[in-house]
């Protein structure tokens, strides 16, 4: 063979692993092995700052479901790398994470961005582990070991340790494992039949049984088994935010409209792929009934002995989604939870659910269907339903063309009702750890996903990337626009703009120019509350021109006031299929979500406190 390092021999062994994308950002030594990879045609997305690239490797892994890999640098690297590796280990995403590090002779010296990495990383990762050696044979081992460990079981992430001397070591034989197949997913572990026996007996007994689908069923691609059982079973189901799509959200049995009444009234809930976590209130009363029975699925033992506070699930199963939910389906033949899903009489789960949905769903369209009036700001609400309106009508829906990542805080939470989704895995959010920042990352990692590079078609269909930001959470990765464009990544990213982090800062935001001469003489006093005038810890620079950061990479930037202009640009950058763009959409500061409330309760009384 010919002279090489084993930087060689790493990139390889992705290679043979089947890894096609790497999520990374270079340095000495790693960029040996990004080099190498990329010469053996492994796809390198060079990213500008570490978080956004680590949190990409896990979107991949969900959205995918084979391990994203992410290559970083060490120290620092690592360090800012570390926030996608706890987004990673949250969320249960597959995730391997290589890192550089400091000669071995070296350690403890202080050596070039020395950092105990394996350490440093134990408690975060499912395995975080050095090779042995520098033996070829010794450092395929240790990269194959770490993959399987991120992909099997609950996923998660796990780490490689890879010194600087034993990247640029020269080796003279390849590691004997190449030779070995590409790895298999790993096995699905199949129900206890007791146990799925008892679920059976628990279902054909209750009156108001609820399948709540979580993105562990997204990620478990138990979709074909869900809707069968859902649909021929008439079983209601809520979705959680991320599990959205993997029944369609217009199934007459979607409960979403109605989330609090099928929480409180349901007496059994087959909880499938989601935690009981403050995603689903711990499982707990007043949101949840006392001696609600659940029936808790998972692929982690651990997790069904951390279930709802009143002790263990009352069924707890350890399972793939889709293999339980199969064998369930099978065993309950010719039962059904309702005869009929029409015409429920009132006192009913189901009658319940429908006065519930139709209340809701008349207070939300309120909003998204009063038209702006002229000279006035949008709302987050007829925003939304503007952008899509204009999206369905080039795509509809059932067509499952458009991905959506969304995050801040009334971004996300307003818009999750508002965009409906036909197919599984084409929503990321904040996710479990409500993770602000990830929208860029993610974005790229879903275009990764779901396209080839330079427009090359996979399976005919290329998906468009639709990133509804707000400001500020667009603010920690917006470099990542030219990682886009570079990258030739058509995206779509509308910048709710309220000039602040959660509501902005109205007062402040209505005398802009002011406010900036008080601030730089530092004479602002104390208004007629005694609030201190000035900027707030909210306030974000005035009507900021985030589509500038299109146009600097030759992307199309759009700014946004009116109805007219949203839909124009909506259309155009649906169909841009060569550049990055940026809608910013200026909504009212001060609407949506409120926080500081205590505080403003305080200042009212008078105390002035803060
Ligand atoms: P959500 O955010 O939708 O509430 P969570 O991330 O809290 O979802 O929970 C997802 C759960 O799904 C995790 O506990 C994880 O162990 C589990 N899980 C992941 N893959 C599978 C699978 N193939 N089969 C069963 N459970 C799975
Ligand atoms: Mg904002």
């Amino acid at each position: 063979m010919p002279a090489s390092t084993c930087a060689y021999v790493i990139a390889l062994t992705l290679r043979d692993l089947g890894v096609t994308v790497i999520f990374g950002l270079v340095g000495i030594p790693v960029v040996d092995i990004a080099e190498e990879a990329i010469n053996l045609g492994i796809r390198f997305i060079g990213f500008r700052n570490e978080q956004a690239c680590s949190y990409a490797a896990g979107a991949y892994g969900f959205l995918t479901g084979k391990p994203g890999v992410c290559l970083l640098v060490g120290g620092p690297g690592v360090l800012h790398g570390l926030a996608g590796i706890g987004n990673c280990s949250a969320n249960a995403f597959p995730s391997l994470f290589l890192a550089g590090s400091s000669e071995t002779n070296l350690v403890g010296k202080g050596a070039f961005q020395e950092l105990d990495a394996v350490s440093f990383l134990t408690p975060h990762t499912k395995l975080a582990v050095r090779p042995s050696s520098k033996e070829p044979d010794a450092v395929a081992d240790a990269i194959r070991r770490a993959y399987h460990s991120c992909w099997a079981g609950r996923p998660g992430p796990t780490f490689v340790d890879l010194p600087a001397d034993l990247i640029m070591d020269e080796v003279s034989q390849l590691p004997k494992q190449l030779l070995a197949a590409q790895m298999q997913s790993p096995a699905k572990p199949y129900p206890d039949p007791t146990i799925v026996s008892e679920a059976v007996k628990l279902l054909r007994r209750c009156s108001s049984p609820l399948v709540i689908v979580g993105k562990g069923a997204a990620y478990a691609r138990a979709e074909v088994a869900i809707n069968a059982f859902v649909s021929s079973r008439n079983v209601p189901f809520l979705p959680t935010p991320m599990g959205k799509g993997v029944v369609p959200d217009n199934s007459r049995l979607n409960a979403s409209s109605a989330r609090s009444t099928a929480l409180k009234e349901a007496d059994v809930i087959l909880l499938l792929g989601a935690r009981l976590n403050w995603i689903l209130h711990f499982g707990q009363p007043p949101k949840f009934r006392p001696d609600v029975k659940i029936v808790q699925v998972d692929i982690s033992v651990e997790e069904l002995g951390r279930t709802n506070g009143i002790g263990e699930p009352s069924i707890g199963v350890v399972s793939d989604i889709g293999a339980f939910v199969e064998e369930l389906h099978r065993r309950l033949n010719g039962w059904q939870a309702f005869s009929s899903i029409a015409s429920q009489d009132t006192s009913s789960f189901l009658g319940k659910l429908s006065a519930a949905t139709s209340k809701n769903e008349k207070a939300a369209k309120a909003k998204a269907l009063t038209a702006t009036v002229s000279g006035s700001t949008l709302t987050y609400q007829r925003a939304f339903h503007i952008i899509k309106e204009t999206l369905h009508r080039l795509s509809p829906p059932e067509q499952g063309n458009i991905v959506y990542v969304s995050e801040g805080a009334n971004t996300m939470d307003i818009s999750r009702s508002l965009f409906p989704l036909h197919h599984p895995r084409q929503r990321l959010d904040a996710g479990t750890y409500a993770t602000m920042g990830v929208g860029m990352g993610y974005s790229i990692a879903a275009y990764a996903a779901y396209n080839l590079p330079h427009g090359q078609l996979l399976q005919g269909k290329r998906k468009k990337i639709v990133a509804l930001e707000g400001d500020s959470a667009l603010g920690f990765s917006a470099m990542e626009i030219e990682t886009m464009q570079r990258q030739k990544m058509p995206i779509l990213i509308v910048v709710m703009n309220n000039s602040g982090v959660y509501h902005g800062d109205t007062a402040n935001a209505k005398d802009w120019e002011l406010l900036q001469k008080q601030t730089a003489m530092d004479e602002a006093g104390l208004d007629e509350s005694g609030k201190k005038k000035g900027l707030r810890s909210t306030s974000l620079w005035y009507e900021t021109r985030y589509e500038m950061l299109a146009e600097m990479v030759g992307g199309r930037g759009f700014f946004v006031r009116s109805e007219e202009e949203l839909a124009h640009a909506t259309r155009e950058s649906y169909h841009e299929q060569e550049k990055v763009c940026v809608v910013n959409v200026v909504v009212e500061p001060g609407l949506g979500k409120s926080i500081g409330f205590a505080w403003q309760q305080k200042a009212k009384k008078g105390s002035g406190e803060v």
